[in-house]
């Protein structure tokens, strides 16, 4: 699906996130000039490239668009989809600006695209296509460790990263911080432990953290916490996959539905995630998977029953002429834009609560930061920190034990209590809690909005009347 309109009434991608911009502006004090420098994208590069492949020339069209910026180096994925246009990586850059402000992240907001289907060609042939995007790219610092900073989305992954800092290397060989120029690169091509599942791992502390606000969860009409909710996902991708396995797994949550491009898996009793990805790994289709009733139409399951709605796959797969009919009191939006300013409305005025895109999957620009940071520091998160804290975790716990056997209390310290202190303070712990930590603290500046103004109904309201503000900020102090 791409966000083409399905009524003429429903605005495109690219107008829908303004929509969505312009009631939160309205909210505001701002100069009318500064909303407008806001809202506008920058700048749009359209490159169309041709690759000899297969004995002849195919020619391809890429884009980068850079939407504001009030920081730099502008930050923001590379999308491989037939799906893709100016509209749509336009609405994306912006996403990815307010997304920014919103976790205070120090970038401005970009995005890339490139029309390619994937599945259509081979590693060999996809490693020159994309070494030729990267090359038209950097030649006008469109990607640069200073400038601009693209990183994985639909369609591409640590492969296709992994690719792109090659090819920058090759063209910037003095470049002491080459491997900045790109995040979400392997862990042994400079990459951080924990990118892969970060945007899944991001949408688990987001439901965690709004399930530690009861008066939020009531808002939803629902109570208690993520144990036992009914969820349903859409899309088993990186994100879909993630969240739906860590959701499930850790916080006793039941994914009862999960939706493809080929129709959706359900069980009332909870699915089981890792096999249903391992089945869609071997067979390519959710099809003829045994452990699961198979529903045909996959969109129509959209509307089914649940506590907890994941759109996790595209843009506008809610739309106005479903919106009304999905039952989901609580939307999390993992993937960017999933629901149309259409849509929304339709929802805001049933009530439904919707976790905003800008905030859900935040998760995977913020370790894109640390990866950022890691690279450009060119030390591996912990190394140093690492010593000191594990010799003074050991002290309190040996500290803790003398003690206890000293006034004979009888304490026995759990191994639970043990392995947690114990742990240490590797990159992947520092990772998770540095993510956390800032899911926490964006939900908290979010619903401190929502929760006080009487003329924000609505946490995607509140989400960028926070991220607006801060561009604003920035934009002002640099004397604009
Ligand atoms: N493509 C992801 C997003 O939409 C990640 C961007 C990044 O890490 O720069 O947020």
């Amino acid at each position: 699906m791409t966000s083409e309109p399905t009524q003429p009434l429903e605005p495109s991608f690219r107008d829908s996130v303004d929509i969505m911009f312009n009631r939160a502006v309205r909210l505001m004090d701002l100069p009318p000039g500064l909303e407008e420098k806001i809202r506008v994208c920058n700048a749009t590069y359209t490159v169309r490239f041709g690759v000899r492949l297969r004995g002849q020339i195919h020619t391809f069209t890429g884009y980068r668009s850079v939407h504001s910026e009030h920081m730099e180096p502008v930050k923001g994925g590379i999308r491989y989809s037939m799906g893709v246009h100016q509209d749509e990586v336009e609405a994306l850059a912006a996403l990815m600006t307010y997304k920014c402000a919103l976790v205070e992240v120090p970038y401005g907001g970009s995005k890339g695209g490139l029309r390619i289907d994937p599945r259509e060609w081979e590693e060999h042939e996809l490693e020159l296509i994309t070494r030729r995007f990267a090359y038209e790219l950097a030649k006008r610092d469109l990607i640069n460790p200073a400038q601009n900073v693209p990183a994985p989305d639909m369609g591409t992954g640590e492969r296709e990263m992994a690719w792109i800092a090659d090819q920058y290397r090759r063209m910037n060989t003095t470049d002491i911080n080459a491997s900045a120029c790109v995040t979400g690169k392997p862990l042994n091509a400079g990459g951080i432990a924990g990118r892969v599942e970060a945007t899944g791992r991001g949408v688990q502390y987001a439901l965690r953290e709004f399930f530690r606000h009861p008066e939020d969860v009531a808002k939803a009409n629902l109570s208690g916490g993520l144990e036992g909710k009914r969820i349903i996902v859409q899309g088993l991708g990186n994100v879909g996959y993630h969240a739906a396995k860590f959701l499930s797994e850790e916080d006793g949550a039941r994914i009862t539905g999960i939706i493809e491009r080929d129709g959706a898996l359900h069980d009332e009793n909870g699915l089981d995630v890792e096999k249903i990805h391992q089945w869609i790994r071997s067979h390519g289709t959710i099809k003829g998977y045994p452990e699961a009733s198979l529903v045909e139409d996959g969109a129509g399951y959209l509307e089914a029953d649940c506590d907890i709605l994941i759109p996790a796959a595209l843009e506008g797969v809610i739309h106005r002429d479903n919106a009304d009919r999905v039952k989901a009191p609580l939307i999390i939006e993992a993937a960017n834009g999933p629901i149309t300013a259409r849509g929304d409305e339709i929802l805001r005025r049933k009530g439904t609560v919707i976790i905003p895109d800008m905030y859900a999957n935040a998760g995977g620009v913020t370790v894109s930061y640390f990866e950022w940071v890691k690279n450009l520091s060119h030390i591996r998160f912990g190394r140093m920190q690492r010593r000191a804290e594990e010799t003074q975790h050991h002290m309190i716990v040996d500290e803790l034990e003398r003690l206890s056997a000293d006034k004979g209390l009888g304490w026995t310290l759990s191994e639970g209590f043990k392995s947690r202190y114990l742990k240490g303070s590797g990159e992947l712990e520092l990772v998770r809690s540095g993510l956390d930590d800032t899911m926490r603290t964006a939900y908290q500046a979010m619903r401190e909005v929502w929760n006080a103004r009487d003329d924000v109904s609505d946490l995607r309201t509140a989400a960028y009347l926070v991220a607006i503000g801060r561009v604003a900020g920035s934009y002002r102090a640099k004397g604009l």
